[in-house]
This record gives structure tokens, C-alpha cells and sequence, in this order.
């Protein structure tokens, strides 16, 4: 284990959630196209710039919204330890912020009248819907039709269902800010892929991309930092298929030359987490570093038959907290959708983790 400082690296820290939605955006309007319908709508580098297509230029998706949810209340759940004294209620405030968002997809539940977005709610690009996962939905109906919503519903131990979506890992690296602790990190991004994806393959992606930006914000590079999560991986109950799929991506990184949407695209489509994280450490693993790191990591990362938006999503995090912002090019980190709301949640974020 690295010997790493406790706190993050505020400028990886908006790097993170940054790049998140600008992979996101990137991926949107090609989600679930084949490559060589990418190519023939795009031209033969495939899609590299934000599209109008889907929702929008910029626009980003689920994957963001739910990312920011759960660095919005990881802050309150903070706030709350420093102020009351007590901690311990993460899940519980996760739990609302996820059930505040099902409210701005258009569901409608028992007793509707959840607040748990702060000013989060009054972002209509937040709360709209965007293309959510169907185990998201599904799962967070099972918990709006408990009467007692003052535990996590969907845990490791008593799983809410056995989706293996990428769903879980899509929206974890904010779990990767708050505690100073690896195992501690590793837990949390479980447990709260756990609250709608109950198969291990759905939270232990989860709990390895918390880990990647745990160590990253706090001056890991790369290799260590996925050392550092591979080793906590295979200590828990049913990580096989993740760790699979996490050193196919390390292997193909170093045998097979440079990156190519082909490579690529053997280690999956990235539909289920350990497939979309596989993606996202092949695509970082082998980008070079430098100013065009950020550009041409999500290019390649997009760029597959497949979950296109949360593949982006998923490297953006890991490439912006390795970073910082300044790797993406200024067109994409002033033309993403939500680019405002990102820099007020990393200042909350900052003035409570760093
Ligand atoms: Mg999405």
C-alpha cells in the first residue's frame, strides 16, 4: 500500500468530476452504436467532439447526474460528522439523494416529497431524465416503497437485486474523495454501488474505481493506484469476474502496441461494471500523458460498440483525477452542460475533503 497523504488534491478533485461529464457528453449521442455506425455517421476517427445529437451538444447523462448526487451528499454526510458529532449515515444520505433524483425522472412513488439534492434539485439538467439505467429505476422503486427509509436498503449482505450493470461504477468516484483510509474507500464505493446493484460485479467495480481516485487525488500514479485497488478486489467474495476483467485490461495495455478501437472493444462492451471499468483502465493505462491526454483518452473511450456515455464517464473520472482539469481541452470543460454546477460542488467538495 503507497504511503499517501490523507487529503485529496483539489485540482484532481474537479479534474475527477470534470472529466466524468465530459466523457459522459462525449459518449451520449453515440451509446449503444456499433463502431462502424459511428464511423460512417462521424467519419472514419469516429466521434471526436460533443454532437446535438440525443440531447444535445454537451449534454450529459444519468452517469453525471447520479455522479454528483453522490458527491453532494458524501458532503452533507461530512458536514453532518463535523457539526453533530456523529458519523456513519453515508448510505442513508446516498440513499436520499438517489430517491430526490428518481422523483426528477418522471416516477412516481409513495410519499414523493424527498429532498436530499439541496440546490442539486434546482438543476434542471440534473434532474431530467437521461437515459437511467433500467436497474437503477427498478431498485430505487424497492426502496421508495419502504415505510422506514432510515437504513440503506441494498446492501452486500442483502442484496436489492443481482444486476451486474454498470450502473454501480459509473457513479462512484466521488466515494474516492472523502476518507483517509484505502480499505475504508474500497467499502464505501461498494456499499453504495450495493444500494441498486446487488450482484458482486455490480459494487466491486465500484469499490476499484473509488480506489483508483483515492490514490490518484492524493499523488498515486496510475499503476500504483490500480495495484492499490486490485489488492483490496481480490480479498472479497465473488471478485473473480471483476478481476478478470481488470487484468485483461492491464495485459492488453502492455502486449498488444498501441490503442485502437478494436483492442479495445475484446475486453467488452461495457454494459456490466467489470466490462466498462476494464475499458476505462485499458484507455488510461495507455493514453500517453500529456496535454492530449484527456482528448484522446475519451476519444478512444467512447469510440466502441457499447455503454459509450458511462465508458467515458468512468475514464474522464480516472484521467481527470490523474491530471487535473487543464487535460481536457478548454472547448469541452466550458461546453459541458452542467460545467458551472461542477466547479460550485468541487468548491463544496474541496472546502470539506482537502
Ligand atoms: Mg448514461
Amino acid at each position: 500500500m503507497p504511503d499517501l497523504p490523507p487529503r485529496p488534491d483539489p485540482g484532481r478533485l474537479l479534474g475527477c468530476l470534470l472529466g466524468g461529464a465530459i466523457g459522459d457528453a462525449l459518449g451520449a449521442p453515440v451509446e449503444g452504436y456499433s463502431l462502424d455506425r459511428i464511423r460512417a455517421l462521424h467519419g472514419p476517427s469516429g466521434l471526436t467532439g460533443f454532437s446535438a445529437e440525443r440531447f444535445g451538444a454537451g449534454a450529459i447523462t444519468d452517469d453525471t447526474q447520479l455522479t454528483m448526487f453522490t458527491a453532494y451528499a458524501l458532503v452533507r454526510a461530512a458536514e453532518r460528522a463535523r457539526t453533530r458529532g456523529f458519523g456513519g449515515s453515508h448510505l442513508v444520505l446516498l440513499q436520499l439523494a438517489y430517491l430526490t433524483w428518481l422523483r426528477g425522472q418522471g416516477e412516481t412513488f409513495p410519499e414523493m416529497d424527498v429532498h436530499g439534492g439541496g440546490w442539486l434539485e434546482a438543476e434542471t439538467a440534473l434532474m431530467t431524465r437521461r437515459g437511467p439505467g433500467r436497474s437503477t429505476i427498478a431498485a430505487l422503486h424497492r426502496v421508495a416503497e419502504q415505510t422506514f427509509r432510515g437504513a440503506p436498503f441494498g446492501t452486500v449482505e442483502h442484496p436489492v437485486n443481482d444486476s451486474k450493470g454498470c450502473g454501480g461504477v459509473m457513479r462512484a468516484a466521488p466515494c474516492g474523495f472523502p476518507l483517509p483510509d484505502p480499505d475504508d474507500t474500497f467499502r464505501l464505493g461498494c456499499d453504495m454501488a450495493a444500494l441498486t446493484h446487488g450482484h458482486p460485479s455490480g459494487y466491486l467495480p465500484a469499490g476499484v474505481q473509488a480506489t483508483v481516485v483515492w490514490a490518484l487525488l492524493r499523488g498515486a500514479d496510475l499503476p500504483d493506484a490500480i495495484d492499490t485497488a486490485r489488492t483490496l478486489l481480490v480479498r472479497r467474495p465473488g471478485h473473480e469476474e471483476t478481476a478478470e476483467a481488470l487484468d485483461a485490461a492491464v495485459d492488453l495495455s502492455w502486449k498488444s502496441g498501441p490503442p485502437t478501437a478494436e483492442r479495445l472493444s475484446t475486453l467488452g462492451a461495457g454494459w456490466i461494471g467489470p466490462e466498462a471499468l476494464a475499458i476505462a483502465v485499458y484507455v488510461a493505462l495507455t493514453v500517453p500523458p500529456g496535454e492530449r491526454a484527456g482528448r484522446d483518452g475519451l476519444v478512444l473511450a467512447v469510440n466502441h460498440a457499447g455503454d459509450s456515455d458511462s465508458t467515458g464517464a468512468i475514464t474522464g473520472g480516472i484521467l481527470g483525477a490523474a491530471y487535473g482539469p487543464h487535460v481536457f481541452p478548454a472547448r469541452w470543460r466550458e461546453g459541458v452542460e452542467v460545467a458551472s454546477a461542477i466547479a460550485r460542488l468541487a468548491a463544496e467538495c474541496t472546502a470539506e475533503f482537502c
